[in-house]
């Protein structure tokens, strides 16, 4: 049996008090244990701030990038192995662990080429700079500088690598040391990422730390230079963000949490054009990786009302074709859900949702042969009316979808979309460009991303369920409100914006954009 261990201050803590189990979701069988009891949390608080801030923050945004490049590498060594450890605590088959570890590699990577080209800077200009007297002497200038707390980490089961990792390239980047914390249903993967990070020894001491188990009362000891990023959902969001701790010292907060993602299909998508094609894919691909345990997975799919039964019928289709079964097997193309929490809220979920819809494929009962495991098969369901509420409001967390008619305009498409409360990302298929525009303009303000399908981009397009480092994640109202990635943008939580206001011969010269830049 394995024991995951936290590392605190300095050293591998193993915990105290009743253990935890994480277990293998294909045979349901105990692959480890974790307990965080006995942790001092003040202390590892004080350990990120005291040691590992001023050692992060004597390095140049350049160097600090070479590090993010060395941790990619030290990882990627050991890839195999962390698929391993993916497919037997995680149920992920080979290609989902993939997604999850290539994730966490590529955004060290990403990161790492944006700190090579800031060099030798220590401080960001943040936009132009701006005469403020009578002549240019007197100047402004925006400026991002590193704070001087920590960076709390706390991430969702369903990506314990990138979830991680993409959180941890920002803040590291930026200065800012980190306490990661896992999920603990499937903190296997992001504990052996931790060990690697600890032994390949590029970081200085206290700059990353590691929580296996709960938080404790961690949030308790926070400050006002410290922060708290969070990927989880809605729920244990509100509780977070509502901690008097945090309220009392303002620590700023980021939260990533449910997202009722929609995919639109509009009229003028002809059934043989690419467009079509690269919905149909799309969205079988989107209900199935991860089992539907993505954040940006599709949740709604809205057709016009006369193609109904031709797109019901090419799903069902597509997802006749997904091999569900042991992730192991080269041929399985879906495990099976992570944990036995998620398996008894998605069957209960694919209940409230049959309530309202007709089952096309699937549903809450055990697929045929699997006898073991926290097995479904990909459900697609197909509304009459696309107005009930139940469709709007429940995130079914799995593998499950359902076909919403409507009658093929972009502002009922847009009003309906909305009625989710805010996404992370809304994908639309169209060749039809003020359909478009119509589109973006009304949920453009719901939304942290908008992925436009068409014939033109087809044949380059990566999926709209992918998160990329360039582009912001996050989304407004009921998927947090939070921001990550993006770029430099990714930095800007972990930096305070300071107005400079001074002689423009030292301000602009030392702290406003490079020559080039202005
Ligand atoms: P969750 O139950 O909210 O847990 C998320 C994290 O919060 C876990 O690490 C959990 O620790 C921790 N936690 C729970 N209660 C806490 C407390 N009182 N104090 C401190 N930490 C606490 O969510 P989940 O089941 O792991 O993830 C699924 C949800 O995440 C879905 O709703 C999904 O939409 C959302 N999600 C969103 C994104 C995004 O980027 N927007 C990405 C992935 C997932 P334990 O595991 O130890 O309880």
């Amino acid at each position: 049996m394995r024991t995951l261990e936290s590392y605190t201050c300095g050293r591998w803590h193993r915990g105290t008090g009743t253990p935890v189990a994480l277990h293998n979701p294909t045979t349901e069988e105990v692959v480890a244990e974790t307990s965080s009891e006995g942790i001092d949390f003040r202390a590892l608080l004080a350990h990120a701030r005291d040691a590992g801030g001023p050692a992060l923050r004597a390095q140049t945004f350049g160097e600090r990038g070479a590090l993010l490049k060395a941790l990619s590498a030290a990882i990627h060594e050991h890839r195999e192995e962390l698929i391993a450890l993916s497919i037997e605590n995680a149920g992920t088959t080979r290609s989902d662990a993939k997604f999850d570890i290539d994730g966490a590699t590529g955004t060290l990577a990403a990161y790492a080429h944006l700190g090579q080209g800031l060099g030798e800077a220590r401080s960001l200009p943040s936009g132009p700079g701006v005469q403020l007297g009578r002549t240019a002497r007197f100047w402004g200038q925006h400026v991002l500088v590193p704070r001087l707390g920590a960076a709390v980490h706390v991430n969702a089961f369903n990506f314990p690598a990138w979830n991680m990792m993409e959180k941890a390239a920002c803040a590291l980047l930026a200065g800012c040391p980190v306490i990661e914390k896992p999920g603990t249903p499937t903190a296997l993967v992001a504990w052996r990422i931790a060990q690697l990070v600890v032994e390949c020894g590029v970081l200085p001491e206290g700059a990353y730390q590691f929580i296996a188990g709960s938080a404790g009362d961690l949030l308790d000891h926070m400050e006002a230079q410290d922060c708290l990023a969070f990927t989880g959902s809605s729920r244990t969001a509100a509780l977070l963000r509502g901690h008097p701790n945090l309220v009392r010292h303002n620590v700023r907060c980021n939260v990533e949490a449910d997202s009722l993602n929609a995919a639109i299909l509009a009229p003028d998508v002809e059934a043989d054009s690419e467009a079509y094609g690269l919905f149909l894919a799309n969205v079988a691909l989107d209900m199935t990786q991860k089992t539907g345990q993505k954040c940006t997975a599709v949740r709604r799919i809205l057709v016009p009302a006369e193609r109904l039964d031709e797109v019901r019928t090419d799903l069902v289709a597509a997802l006749a074709r997904i091999r569900v079964g042991d992730p192991a097997e080269r041929e399985t193309r879906m495990g099976p859900l992570a944990s036995a929490a998620q398996y008894a809220d998605v069957r209960a979920g694919i209940e409230r949702l049959a309530a309202a819809a007709e089952l096309a494929c699937g549903g809450p009962q055990r697929p045929q042969g699997l006898e073991r495991g926290w097995f479904l098969a990909p459900t697609l369901l197909v509304a009459a009316d696309a107005t009930a509420d139940v469709f709007h409001a429940e995130e079914v967390f799995g593998p499950v979808a359902t076909l919403l008619p409507f009658g093929g305009g972009a502002e009922e498409a847009t009003s309906l979309v909305a009625r989710g409360g805010g996404g992370l990302v809304c994908s639309a298929y169209s060749n039809d460009n003020a359909w478009f525009e119509a589109v973006v303009a009304g949920l453009a303000p719901w939304h942290g991303r908008l992925w436009l399908g068409s014939d033109r981009m087809a044949e380059q397009s990566l999926a709209p369920g992918m998160v990329l480092p360039q582009m912001i994640h996050g989304g407004p109202g009921r998927a947090g409100g939070g921001e990550e990635l993006g770029g430099l943008l990714g930095l800007e939580f972990y930096l305070q914006r300071t107005a400079l206001q001074g002689f423009q011969g030292f301000v602009a010269k030392t702290f406003g954009p490079a020559e080039a830049d202005a």
